[in-house]
């Protein structure tokens, strides 16, 4: 495989970026080799500076449900972008989203848009500091939700104790008000509520664990945190930034039909723009600004085009049976893989449309902790293996993949194919 440009194109851009690389991940570090230049995407397909064709199942991390360069999508932005690309006042196009939203989503009843995700869980945040009046805020490893000071704190050694930070640059006296505990142990939980008890201002969990591999949760565990945050008047927050409208339309939420009290999305509520948002009911989004004393504003917040990209995808998504074929597409691609898959050298866990490899023996890993992190080894043969054979995921073992409506059979045929190749290379 000829990847001369890309290598020549990411020369260059350790000129101008740290790293090369405008986020970290895309670097390849983890994988090692160059990262691929991206030319062009259509439907379940991406291009890179050489040329090469590829599968995708990284879609741009999640947003690109419909796959890239969806039809319906463009045409809509093309025209609302010939109207003028941002004003800095409101648009019906604002309404237009959320109405689409609301009305298909119980679970919250107002809704704020912002630019990414990591600025709904940061504003999230400070809505249920502002409501609540606490200061406190309990996270769990392995769970990812951008890079928000306070959330970027790992577990200390102990159950319940004040983390470390996993970024430089981020005060202790921050990562003092986060408590960070393992996910799936509702002990560690209880604790935590009864050493801090009347401080923690809110809980927060990817109902969806997808940022560390597929940590699935059981419905009873997320039930259970339901529980004691009502109980201590603490606002659960779901971060919903990648299983928002990937699970169903009304996300983990729906899925499971747990109430949290403040919901967070991003990725695919943008359509392949910028657009992250929180919702909860009334009232504890009348504590937003204006309306509120929670301050929180955007320049680009609920920006025309990316509005329009908005409506148009999830409208998509709203057509019947869109989530039972995804579901049914995955389900393919997982059992076809391991069916393959003679040694048990690997599985696929997957929920909904989302995959992910993990080389285990374990039945099920639904914590950081069970992840064998010399396992990457392996991933790391299978990632150049399946890139040679024109599949590209994520360049990392703890990234999980996306099938988009635009992956076809041929596609998952071609997939499993790929992943055989990879097979007789790793054994
Ligand atoms: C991707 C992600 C974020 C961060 O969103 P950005 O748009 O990258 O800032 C936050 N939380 C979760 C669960 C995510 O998957």
């Amino acid at each position: 495989m000829e990847t001369k440009k890309s290598a020549e194109l990411f020369e260059r851009a350790k000129n101008y970026f740290p790293g090369g690389v405008n986020s970290p991940v895309r670097a390849f570090r983890s994988v090692g080799g160059n990262p691929l230049f991206i030319e062009k995407g259509k439907g379940s397909h991406i291009w890179d500076a050489d040329g090469n064709e590829y599968i995708d199942y990284c879609c741009s991390w999640g947003p690109l449900i419909l796959g890239h360069a969806h039809d319906g999508v463009l045409n809509a932005v093309d025209k609302t972008m010939r109207k003028g690309t941002s004003f800095g006042a409101p648009t019906q196009l604002e309404n237009e989203l959320a109405e689409l939203i609301l009305l298909n989503n119980s679970f919250i009843k107002k809704i704020r848009f912002v630019s990414s995700g990591t600025e709904a869980v940061m504003s999230a945040i400070r809505l249920a500091r502002g409501f609540t009046k606490r200061n406190k805020i309990l996270k769990f490893e392995g769970c990812y939700h951008g890079h928000v000071d306070s959330l970027l704190v790992k577990a200390g050694s102990g159950l319940v104790t004040f983390g470390n930070s996993s970024s430089a640059g981020v005060p202790e006296s921050f990562v003092n008000e986060t408590i960070t505990v393992q996910l799936n142990n509702k002990s560690a939980v209880e604790e935590a509520f009864l050493k801090f008890k009347d401080e923690i201002a809110c809980v927060i969990i990817e109902p969806v664990p997808a940022n560390n591999g597929l940590l699935l949760q059981g419905k009873e565990f997320l039930t259970f945190l339901r529980e004691i945050c009502t109980k201590n008047k603490t606002l659960l927050i779901f971060d919903e930034v990648i299983s928002g409208f990937r699970m169903s339309f009304c996300g983990a939420a729906g899925l499971y039909n747990i109430q949290p009290d403040i919901i967070t999305y991003g990725k695919i509520i943008g359509g392949g723009f910028p657009v992250g948002a929180y919702g909860a009911n009334k009232e504890i989004m009348a504590c937003i600004s204006p309306e509120g004393n929670v301050y929180q504003a955007g320049t680009l917040s609920g920006n025309p085009v990316a509005m329009t990209a908005g409506i148009a995808q999830l409208s998509e998504c709203l057509k019947e049976n869109f989530y039972a074929d995804l579901e049914k597409k995955t389900k393919y691609l997982v059992e076809g893989i391991n069916k393959i898959n003679p040694f048990k050298l690997f599985k696929l866990f997957h929920l909904g449309s989302i995959f992910w490899i993990a080389f285990t023996e374990k039945e099920k890993i639904s914590n950081a902790d069970d992840i064998d992190a010399n396992s990457m080894s392996y991933f790391k043969t299978l990632y150049h293996s399946l890139l040679e054979s024109g599949v590209y995921l994520g360049p990392s073992g703890y990234e999980v993949g996306f099938v988009s409506s635009a992956h076809t059979y041929d596609d998952l045929d071609k997939t499993v194919l790929a992943f055989k190749t990879a097979l007789n290379k790793l054994v």
